[in-house]
C-alpha cells in the first residue's frame, strides 16, 4: 500500500515537500489556512483544503488520523505550529515532521513529542558551508 502524507502549511518550504512527495508518486494531502495557497496544491497534490490546522475538529474530519506522516511546515506563527503539533501527538499521528522557526520551538517540538524537527535554513546553510570546504580541498 502506498504511504499516505499530509504537509500542513505550503509556503516555499512545505510547498517543496508537497511537490517533491507527488512528484515521487505519494499520496499527498496539502492543506492551509489560505485559500490562494490550496488553489496552487490542487492540480499537484492528490487533495488540497482549506482548513485552520489548530482546530482539532476540522483535522479529524479531514481523516489525519488515517495518515501515515505528517509534515508541518508553518514557520511564523510558532503558536499555531506548537499547538497544530499538540493536535497531532494527541490524535497519535505515527510519525510528525515539524519544522522549527529557532532554538527554543525546536526544544519545545521535541518536548512535546515531534518525531523529527528540522530546521531547513540552517540545515542547508551547514550542508552548504560543507559542500564549499569539499569543493576547496578538491580545488587545490
Ligand atoms: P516559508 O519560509 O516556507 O515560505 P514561512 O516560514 O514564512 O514559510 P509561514 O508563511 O508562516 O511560514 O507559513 C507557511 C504556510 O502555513 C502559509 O502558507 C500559511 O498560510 C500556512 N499556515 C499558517 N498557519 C496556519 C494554520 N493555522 N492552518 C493552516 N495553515 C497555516
Amino acid at each position: 500500500m502506498k504511504r499516505e502524507f499530509a504537509v500542513i502549511g505550503l509556503g516555499r518550504f512545505g510547498g517543496s515537500i508537497c511537490r517533491e512527495l507527488s512528484m515521487e508518486g505519494m499520496e499527498v494531502m496539502a492543506i492551509d489556512h489560505d485559500e490562494d495557497k490550496v488553489n496552487e496544491y490542487k492540480n499537484i497534490a492528490s487533495h488540497a483544503v482549506i482548513a485552520d490546522s489548530t482546530d482539532e475538529a476540522s483535522l479529524k474530519e479531514l481523516g489525519i488520523k488515517n495518515i501515515d506522516h505528517v509534515i508541518v511546515a508553518i514557520g511564523d506563527n510558532i503558536q499555531a505550529s506548537i499547538l497544530t503539533t499538540v493536535i497531532l501527538t494527541d490524535l497519535g499521528i505515527k510519525k510528525i515532521t515539524v519544522k522549527a522557526q529557532n532554538d527554543r520551538h525546536e526544544k519545545i517540538l521535541n518536548k512535546i513529542g515531534a518525531d523529527q524537527v528540522v530546521h531547513p535554513e540552517r540545515d542547508m546553510g551547514k550542508r552548504i558551508a560543507h559542500s564549499i570546504i569539499s569543493n576547496n580541498i578538491l580545488d587545490y
